[in-house]
């Protein structure tokens, strides 16, 4: 039997709202991640395929659970927005402390003018891409279910088949959570929901006074942001929308929305067809990160110091010289793929070099770093061969690499778009046999798997994928 805790209901009733997922026709299961659910000590022993489907699809409410949706506010694209909220999410509750969510499961009072509900294209992706950084090591939200939920919602193109997503989090606590109460500028709501997060992810810093909670939090978020922006870089990872409601408290990757991964390197690349100006681009994500950490120090500076000005100080004193980290550990990520284990500062050079070259000769990111040890050794057939690469070799190998160092980090295999794209045109044509190969491959991302280039392989031609979207 499923037990679930639900620790949110501790907060106060203006922190969500408790609302039934809506019920759905006829829900069959595509994926369930059972290691998963042993991970997080969830029983599912007593229940059939059938009954997965009907309690993660929304239709059968676990016993004493009480779903929710949580509100939130947010920064978009550098705007405020007062009020936003989980639109197609209910929060069942939690499991070792795990939160399980589902999404696509019907209209909250936070939905505006959406459906609540999402289509199975972007439920298969995120169950692919999610459990796929996991393998890579990112800290991320992880994909307990995929159902289809056997009815029709309309997207831009038609009707898709529906889907019910059910996404496992360390907390679903966002810094668009926090902008919530600071936007009303209701203080008390704040300080609980400080507490809360504290209690859940920094349980250290409990016993401080206010005002060095409020500091200390965010010094903690810009370690763990800054770690996890690194690991993102290293993977060539786009997340496509970092909104303050798309950044996590826990500092794990959270909303997969028009994310992609890298195929032909560029600096600036953006995928997302909302993302009009590049303000979330590959290599502005620490940039962002940065800022986004500032706007959650917003909220916090009356806790930090009745006096504004104070307050502002501490935070420049504080907190934006560890912003540092950003740069640092970032570089740090591209040096260890090169096999350079002692980083220092003098390395940056040698890392844009090779990013360089692989941006002005059109390279794929993933594949020009996995084959770094045929470089190693005069092998030039994976690169087009110029005088900058050869230039750049020379200087690398006076660095005296050690490639077997960075094998767990130079993936052969990542979701590229035009394989989960395969997928999910399998999936709906019937067939779900590529879902689950792709999703098998992805499980062990850094050692050659027999007979599997076409996983390894650059989309060509009509294959590649110029603008992903948002899931709805
Ligand atoms: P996301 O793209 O998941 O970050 O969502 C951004 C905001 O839009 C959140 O407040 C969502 O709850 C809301 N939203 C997205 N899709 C829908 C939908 N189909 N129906 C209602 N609300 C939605
Ligand atoms: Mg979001």
């Amino acid at each position: 039997m499923i037990k679930l805790d639900n620790s949110y209901l501790n907060l106060p009733d203006d922190f969500y709202e408790k609302i039934q997922p809506e019920a759905v026709d006829s829900p069959s299961l595509i994926a369930f991640n059972f290691s998963l659910a042993e991970e997080i000590g969830l029983n599912i022993d007593s229940y059939s395929q059938e009954d997965l489907a009907e309690i993660f699809s929304g239709n059968k409410i676990i016993e004493n659970s009480q779903p929710l949706a949580l509100v939130y506010a947010a920064y978009q694209f550098g705007h405020p927005v007062a009020q936003l909220g989980d639109g197609r999410a209910h929060l069942l509750g939690q499991s070792n402390g795990f939160d399980i969510q589902l999404k696509g499961s019907g209209r909250t009072s936070f939905s505006r003018n959406g459906d609540g509900k999402s289509a199975l294209g972007p439920v298969l992706r995120e169950y692919i891409v999610s459990e796929a950084m996991n393998r890579l090591g990112v800290p991320t939200t992880r994909a307990l279910c995929a159902v289809k939920t056997g009815e029709e919602v309309y997207r831009q193109d038609g009707p898709e088949p529906g889907g019910v997503f059910t996404r496992v989090a360390e907390s679903h606590i966002r810094v668009g959570s926090f902008q919530y109460f600071a936007f009303r500028e209701e203080f008390e709501s704040l300080e609980l929901l400080l507490d809360f997060t504290i209690d859940r992810h920094y349980p250290s810093l409990r016993s401080l006074p206010l005002h060095e909670k409020a500091i200390e939090i965010l010094k903690a978020i810009t370690v763990k942001q800054s770690d996890l922006i690194a690991k993102w870089s290293s993977f060539g990872f786009v997340h496509g929308v970092m909104n303050t409601d798309n950044f996590s408290m826990a500092g794990i990757t959270i909303d997969y929305g028009p994310c992609a991964f890298l195929e032909e390197f560029q600096f600036n690349k953006v995928f997302s067809s909302i993302d009009q100006r590049g303000r979330y681009s590959f290599f502005n994500q620490s940039p962002i990160a940065k800022w986004n950490i500032l706007r959650l120090a917003d909220c916090l500076l009356n806790f930090i110091d009745e006096d504004q000005e104070k307050a502002i100080a501490r935070v420049e004193q504080e907190i934006i010289p560890m912003f540092a980290m950003f740069e640092e550990k970032r570089f740090k990520a591209f040096a260890s793929k090169l096999g350079l284990t002692d980083y220092s500062e003098a390395d940056n050079e040698l890392v844009m070099d090779f990013l360089n070259y692989l941006e002005e000769n059109s390279m794929d990111f993933s594949l020009g770093f996995y084959h770094l040890k045929d470089l190693f050794v005069g092998d030039f057939k994976n690169y087009k061969k110029t005088k900058s690469l050869e230039d750049f070799v020379i200087k690398w190998k006076q660095r005296t690499p050690d490639l077997e160092s960075s094998k767990e980090i130079n993936p052969l295999y990542i979701p590229r778009n035009h394989l989960v794209q395969k997928a999910i045109d399998g999936v709906y044509a019937g067939d779900h046999s590529f879902f689950h190969q792709l999703n098998e491959v992805l499980s062990s991302p850094f050692k050659e798997q027999e007979a599997k280039e076409e996983f390894s392989r650059p989309a060509q031609g009509t294959e590649v994928v110029e603008k992903t979207f948002c899931g709805t």
